[in-house]
């Protein structure tokens, strides 16, 4: 896994460097859903960081192993939806929320924090594509939405994140990730009040025209755990 792992590090750093961008620039969110956590724990050991799962059980459940084996100093990464009722489960100790595709959910979230004396840190989901069968806010209602979001007071929000469609080819992606981009060169114009760091897009089918397209957040699964049942 290490060897995979360093793989996937050196085609991150290629397409780094094919865009012109410091490698360094591009975080590598492992993607651990359905593994064991003996694999985090090996690949913690290798370097690894930053760790990301969809199901909030799960996370909460490799959070707790992680403690109990004293592996401090990973990050948590909440990748998969987030039913709203479930919010308050999305407030503890991880790093980033990838996946806010809602106001409703939003509000929640910066409720349940706040309550928590906390901040959630989170990215905004866009469906770029206009997929029915995808989560996130349109474009259009996200820009409608965003002045209500950044005022609430439990939400620190650092970017976008989104889906591309599942293409066989990579290369089909590359609109769907540009417009992504585009989109947040606009809200920083809009909204230059906000913190709008990140960009979370790009998966192992095709995280690398992602980097090329401008991701700082890559979310690789398959390609360093091996297929998932
Ligand atoms: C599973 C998952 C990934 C990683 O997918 P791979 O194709 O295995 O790299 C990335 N992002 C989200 C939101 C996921 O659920």
């Amino acid at each position: 896994m290490a060897a995979r792992l360093a793989q996937v590090q050196a085609r991150i750093a290629g397409a780094a460097h094919r865009a012109g961008r410091d490698p360094q620039t591009v975080t590598l969110v492992a993607v651990s859903k359905t593994k064991p956590f003996e694999m985090i724990a090996e690949l913690a050991a290798a370097g690894q960081v930053d760790f990301g799962e969809n199901r909030l059980e799960e996370l909460w459940e490799k959070v707790g192993l992680a403690e109990r084996q004293d592996l401090t100093g990973i990050r948590w990464h909440a990748i998969g939806t987030i039913q709203s009722r479930k919010s308050k489960q999305a407030v503890g100790p991880f790093a980033l929320v990838h996946s806010v595709d809602t106001r409703k959910l939003a509000e929640r979230l910066s409720r349940d924090a706040t309550a928590a004396g906390q901040t959630v840190n989170g990215l905004l989901e866009v469906n770029v594509s206009g997929e029915e069968s995808k989560h996130g806010f349109t474009p259009e209602a996200l820009l409608d939405a965003l002045p209500d979001l950044l005022a609430l007071p439990g939400l620190h929000l650092q970017g976008l994140m989104t889906m591309a469609p599942l293409e066989s080819d990579a290369e089909a992606t590359r609109p769907t990730f540009r417009r992504l981009r585009l989109l947040l060169d606009e809200i920083r114009e809009r909204f230059p009040q906000g913190d709008w760091r990140h960009l979370s897009m790009g998966m192992t089918n095709d995280f690398e025209v992602a980097i090329e397209e401008g991701a700082t957040i890559v979310r690789v699964g398959t390609a360093i755990f091996g297929k998932r049942d």
